[in-house]
């Protein structure tokens, strides 16, 4: 895995303590994280703005995308490195696990082509799996 400053390099993205902290957290989970979970979980303190300001900023560079599940709260998660600010594609399958609350990228698992009806032009294709993931499986 690339370090969060090549990574920050990559994408033309000039290396500060809150960009490079929010980079490694993403980098170390598996699961999309929303705002609150962000800032739950960084070892120092950034004022939400700040943290709302690197969020912006990493969607438009491409280096994260949103991910929509039923938590109510916008999530994100760390894209694939072939992302960039000209090209922002993932249409893969999100999972989100009934037990244990995460949401995850299924990276491999690309959307199938929907045939919309005349007339009709997608923006955006969003597609959730729900159900139980690998570790909470395995639970009694
Ligand atoms: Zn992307
Ligand atoms: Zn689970
Ligand atoms: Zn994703």
């Amino acid at each position: 895995m690339m370090s969060p400053e090549i990574l920050l390099r990559k994408h033309k993205l000039r290396n500060t303590g809150c960009r490079k902290d929010i980079l490694k957290l993403f980098q170390q989970e598996k699961a999309a994280l929303a705002h609150c979970d962000i800032e739950k979980r960084l070892s120092h303190h950034y004022d939400r703005v700040t943290i709302y300001r690197t969020l912006n900023t990493f969607l438009e560079s491409g280096l994260i995308h949103k991910v929509l599940d039923h938590s109510g709260a916008t999530k994100y998660a760390l894209c694939g490195h072939e992302c960039s600010d000209i090209k922002h594609r993932h249409e893969h399958v999100h999972f989100q696990c009934k037990q244990c609350h995460t949401t995850e990228c299924l990276e491999r698992l690309e959307i199938p082509a929907i045939c919309l009806p005349e007339g009709y032009q997608a923006q955006e294709v969003n597609l959730l799996i729900e159900g139980l993931c690998p570790e909470c499986r395995k639970k009694p």
